[in-house]
């Protein structure tokens, strides 16, 4: 789980950066909610704007979104 953890907010803090962000100032969490969510998860299917859901519809609890979500979003935002 910590390299989990640790993908996405390395993930989240370039997402940040690719849009312009300030480093020092970069909130990664809220940023990269913002850009994920404008894309839809091609994994689970949750359209923009939608969290990610898991087995059952229940929001994920583990993560903010899928990884196949955190990739697209970033390869959308570059
Ligand atoms: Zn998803």
């Amino acid at each position: 789980m910590r390299s989990i953890r640790s993908g996405v907010a390395r993930v989240t803090a370039a997402l940040a950066l690719a849009r312009g962000a300030d480093p020092e100032h970069v909130e990664t969490e809220a940023e990269a909610r913002r850009v994920y969510l404008a894309v839809a998860c091609p994994w689970c299917k949750a359209p923009p704007g939608a969290r990610c859901t898991g087995p059952g519809g229940k929001p994920l609890t583990k993560q903010p979104a899928h990884d196949a979500r955190l990739a697209e979003a970033f390869s959308a935002a570059r």
